[in-house]
Parts: C-alpha cells; sequence; structure tokens
C-alpha cells in the first residue's frame, strides 16, 4: 500500500509488536512502521526517516506512555554501538520475545499450529558472557583506540568495556591498546592501507581461564616484537597464548591466512560438560559456552540414546555436538565443509580420547547421500545448520534414510520453520521446539526441535 506519511513527519503511534530486528511495530491506518527501541504497549512521537511501498521505518522521538518492561540499558554506549538491539528490554521480558518470535514463524511459514514451543531457556546472569572479543584498531590524535564500529559506519568508536564480554578480553584489549602505543605501533587505516595492527582478538576458556591474544596485523614485521611479546605475557592475567595473524589485504575480513605462535602455546582449552576443546586462533567456537551446555543437553535428551544408535551430526564445526553425542552414542559420523574446522574436530576426538566419531569434509547435502548409498543410516540425525537452514537434497535424504529421531539445531526460525514443513510433508512430526538464548541482549534467537518419525511415535 502507499504511505500514509511521508519523510520527516511526526506521528503519534502505538507500538503493537517487536520485528525480527527488535524493533517497535506500530501501525498507522494500516500501514507498517519499524521503529527501533519502541516497545509493544507503548505509545510514542516518531519521526518518519523513509517510506517504501508496505511498510516504513521511523525514529522513536519520545515515549508518551512507557512499558513496564522499559529499562535504562546498563551500556552507556548501547544506542551508537549496534552489537545489542534488547537492552532497553527487561532479560525477562527478552526471553519472551525469543519465544514468541520462533511460535510465530513455525505458525506462519511452517504451519505448525499444536508445536509446543517452550519458555526460552535464560541465562541466571545474562552479561559479561561472550568469550571472544574481535576488536578493531584506530588511532585518534595521536592515540591509539580500540572499540566497535559505529552503527551503519567504518568509524571506529573507543571502548574500554564491554558489558556482554569476559572482563578478561576486556583486559586484554586495554593492555594490547596501551603496550602497543608505547612501541610506537601504528594502527592500520583502512583508507589509505597503511600502518600495522588491524584487529586484536581474545578468546578466553570459561571453565580453564586461559586466555589467548590474537594481534592482526598487515605485515609480518612487528617492530619491537620481543618487547611487546614481554609485556603482554606478564601484564594479561592468565595469558596461554600470543598469536600473530598477518592479513596484507584490502578487507573487511578479519584474519589472514598466516598465523604464527609468538609466545606459549598455539591453542587454549576449554571445556562443555566432560568434552574438552582446543581452541585455536582462527578455528570456530561458541562464544557463549554456558548457554552451549544447555542447548546441547537438550540436543542429548532430544537425540533420546542409549548407546547402540549410529548418529549423524550435520554441520558439525570443530565437532562440538557429535563429540557431545558420541559419549552416549554407539558411533557418530559428522560432515563439515570447512576442512579445518574438520582437523580440528579430529584433534578433539583424540583429546578426549573417543574413538567412535569419523569426521568428513564436505557438503552434508552431497556427503550424507553418499553415505546412505554405502549403507550408513542414521538412527538419530543431528542438523545444526548456518542460518540460510538444510539444503532441500540435505532434507529428501532425511527423508529417504527414515532415521528414529531429527535434532534440528537452529540459528534462524524462520528456515528452522520452512525446514519442518519439508520434514512433515515427508512422514516427521515436529513434537517440541525449545529456544535456548545464547544472545542475550541481541535479536539473535536460538531453537532446538525434536522431530520424529511419525510410524514409530508409539515408542518415543
Ligand atoms: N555444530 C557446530 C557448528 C554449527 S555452525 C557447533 O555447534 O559448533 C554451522 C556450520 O555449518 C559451520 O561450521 C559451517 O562451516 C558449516 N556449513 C555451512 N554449509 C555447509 C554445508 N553445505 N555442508 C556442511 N557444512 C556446512
Amino acid at each position: 500500500m502507499d504511505a500514509p506519511v511521508k519523510k520527516n513527519d511526526i506521528v503519534e503511534v502505538e507500538f503493537v509488536d517487536l520485528s525480527h530486528e527488535g524493533a517497535g511495530v506500530a501501525r498507522v491506518e494500516g500501514y507498517t512502521l519499524f521503529v527501533p527501541y519502541g516497545i509493544p504497549g507503548e505509545k510514542a512521537k516518531v519521526k518518519v526517516l523513509k517510506t517504501k511501498k508496505g511498510f516504513g521505518f521511523g525514529k522513536l522521538l519520545e515515549v508518551l506512555d512507557e512499558s513496564e518492561h522499559r529499562i535504562t540499558p546498563p551500556c552507556p554506549i548501547y544506542d551508537k554501538c549496534g552489537g545489542c538491539q534488547l537492552q532497553h528490554l527487561t532479560y525477562e521480558r527478552q526471553l519472551v520475545y525469543k519465544r514468541k518470535l520462533v511460535q510465530d514463524v513455525l505458525e506462519r511459514i511452517g504451519h505448525l499450529k499444536d508445536v509446543t514451543v517452550h519458555p526460552t531457556l535464560g541465562m541466571d546472569d545474562p552479561w559479561r558472557y561472550r568469550n571472544k572479543a574481535q576488536v578493531p584498531i584506530g588511532e585518534r590524535e595521536g592515540g591509539l583506540i580500540a572499540g566497535f564500529y559505529q552503527k551503519g559506519s567504518h568509524e571506529i568508536i573507543d571502548m574500554d568495556e564491554c558489558l556482554i564480554q569476559e572482563e578478561a578480553n576486556d583486559t586484554v584489549v586495554q593492555q594490547v591498546k596501551k603496550i602497543a602505543l608505547k612501541y610506537g605501533i601504528r594502527a592500520y587505516d583502512e583508507r589509505s592501507h597503511r600502518g600495522t595492527l588491524r584487529h586484536v582478538v581474545a578468546k578466553y576458556g570459561r571453565q580453564t581461564k586461559d586466555v589467548m591474544v590474537v594481534l592482526v596485523t598487515k605485515q609480518k614485521d612487528l617492530p619491537n616484537r620481543k618487547n611487546i611479546i614481554k609485556e603482554i605475557s606478564e601484564t594479561v592475567p592468565g595469558v596461554k597464548s600470543i598469536v600473530q595473524n598477518i592479513n596484507p589485504k584490502r578487507t573487511n575480513v578479519i584474519f589472514g591466512n598466516e598465523t604464527r605462535v609468538l609466545w606459549g602455546t598455539p591453542y587454549i582449552y576449554d571445556t562443555i560438560g566432560d568434552v574438552k576443546f582446543a581452541i585455536s586462533a582462527r578455528s570456530f567456537y561458541q562464544v557463549n559456552p554456558e548457554q552451549t551446555k544447555v542447548l546441547y543437553d537438550k540436543a542429548l535428551a532430544y537425540a533420546g540414546l542409549n548407546g547402540e544408535e549410529t548418529v549423524i551430526d550435520a554441520y558439525c564445526g570443530i565437532g562440538t555436538i557429535s563429540l557431545f553425542l558420541a559419549q552416549m552414542a554407539k558411533k557418530v559420523y559428522g560432515v563439515e565443509i570447512v576442512p579445518e574446522a574438520i582437523e580440528d574436530a579430529k584433534r578433539n576426538a583424540e583429546l578426549n580420547e573417543m574413538t567412535n566419531v569419523d569426521f568428513e569434509v564436505g557438503e552434508a547435502e552431497k556427503v550424507i547421500p553418499a553415505w546412505y548409498d554405502k549403507g550408513i543410516k542414521a538412527d538419530v540425525m543431528v542438523v545444526d545448520p548456518p542460518r540460510k537452514g538444510c539444503d532441500e537434497a540435505l532434507l529428501q535424504t532425511i527423508i529417504d534414510m527414515k532415521p528414529k529421531r531429527v535434532v534440528y539445531v537452529s540459528c534462524n526460525p524462520a528456515t528452522l520453520a520452512r525446514d519442518l514443513k519439508v520434514l512433515e510433508e515427508g512422514g516427521f512430526m515436529t513434537k517440541e521446539v525449545q529456544p535456548v538464548d545464547m544472545f542475550p541482549h541481541t535479536t539473535h534467537c536460538e531453537a532446538v526441535a525434536k522431530i520424529v518419525l511419525n510410524s514409530n511415535d508409539a515408542e518415543i
């Protein structure tokens, strides 16, 4: 419909919903306006910023009738940063919002009306949960700054602490900033492609308290290298590993291809439950290990293993779920597209002395049908795809293979709903869905679904 409002109009609205990006949704004569920081139930004065055919965007000028769920965001730079979207909402309400998000798409996209969606499992203390910081470095007035790119731009805003980040990671960034300045290290400048230090990456093992410091530089040569290493190793508590990654390219991608250990070990370690993981500078590891345990426990419960099953873990990454499941299964096969992740997965299997797991590099939608042709058939299939969801060919293989149960771990409720519909049409039934809050204060929503084969409903 044509917009009943135009740019720069100031209108009074009432918010009726939250969008999947966390913005307040208002209707003006049936026309939808998305307004960041609006909360359902609130009346507000809004300035129209942009109008399109079916919907537009506005800016919150003044809340006229405040929601009981509104709080003052604890972070002083919340509105500039863009890393969090929901800090103005009580945590309790954020969990309600994420459950509703899942319910809505299951109904709208999946046409699944009667599926139980449990209340979101949240954190007791939803702050300081991230175990990895990736911070761009810049310069201002002769000093070094480290922080984040301002929302919608590439201007770096200096920041000393991030409230969703482990304090150990904040300490790394503050120390590196000081030490690099002392030894005259210049920040890399995107525009001129000059300077040295591009990013500081800090990783932290929540259980082990190990710290890794990664300096991403444009060139291999790091002036005053010895002194810098010495000071980092002496002043960063818990540091076990200092690594340099070299990225000579003009690119937004953080890491380059070359990595070298400057001091200490090439890995740090962490554990999830009883499983130990080695974390290297570039390997993927879940950023909220506390909630990862909650998620995996749920996945394990949904898998319903008794030690006799063959399990396939599609999109296995570094084998986190595979190894978790291998504790309870006869055999686990993991498949993942990134070769380095599979190397990590194999190493992690060795580290835990697990011999009942096999990992293969490749596309899940090609490797799993090939396994099926060779006679490998899963009793339980676990999938944890990226945001775009499962490939159709993989869903078809699952339908043909008929595992007793499918456990679907999803970071995007919309594609989860789409894929559940396909599985339902192929003879499966979605039993229940559990949202787990892996990323408090952001709109990211993780959920795990239990799906069973219709014919053996009785024995579940
Ligand atoms: N299960 C892992 C990682 C999940 S993230 C964990 O919990 O840590 C999704 C993973 O799917 C990524 O590691 C990505 O590299 C991989 N991936 C993306 N497309 C794929 C495909 N077509 N086949 C196999 N793996 C794929």
